[in-house]
């Protein structure tokens, strides 16, 4: 009635469903004229998230996982990032491509125990792949790895297993 009316900007009133579709994983998405895919949508809450845990949670890491690791350890066929290299330490990894080296604070996978890379709430990927703070969607509908995971199966997602250890006293301070 008002031309002043405006749309709810996401006060949960009900008034319109623009804030529910970029809610992560909900099935409203679907019913948009352009809907982002459910990984889409997912990845660009994760990304716009304020900065007030210490540690990320367990859909987060999941979805870092499969950006840098790919999805073979739970018999996929999507293959480890390109930047994904082998430390000279067995059994674990790190980014070549963000330039912080191969060290213990910079693995991408560790213990259970302990605090990896992964683990940071805010962390930018030099790809800005799903999961990650810097995250940007694919622009095009190529077969790219980007785009693979931006589609990929919410019900597979769950079933990659990650661990969540609590930061350590000498790195809260920073965060
Ligand atoms: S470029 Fe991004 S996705 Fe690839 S290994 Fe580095 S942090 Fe992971």
């Amino acid at each position: 009635m008002s031309m002043h009316r405006k749309k709810c900007g996401g006060c949960n009133c009900g008034k319109n469903n623009q804030y529910k579709s970029k809610h992560p994983l909900r099935k409203s998405v679907d019913k948009l004229k352009n809907p982002l895919t459910m990984m889409q949508s997912f990845a660009m809450s994760l990304a716009s998230r304020g900065l007030t845990n210490k540690k990320a949670d367990i859909p987060t890491k999941q979805l870092r996982t499969l950006s840098c690791f790919g999805d073979e350890s739970i018999g996929g066929s999507l293959p480890p990032c390109e930047g994904l290299g082998k430390s000279e330490t067995k059994g674990r990894f790190y980014c070549t491509e963000c330039g912080c080296g191969d060290r213990e604070g910079t693995w991408l996978n560790s213990t259970n125990e302990s605090y990896s890379k992964l683990d940071y709430p805010k962390l930018h990927c030099p790809k800005k792949m799903p999961g990650f703070s810097n995250y940007i969607m694919s622009e095009t509908k190529d077969n790219s790895r980007k785009y693979i995971i931006e589609n990929y199966d919410a019900a597979q997602l769950v079933k990659i297993t990650v661990s969540s250890p609590d930061m350590p006293e000498d790195k809260k301070p920073i965060i």
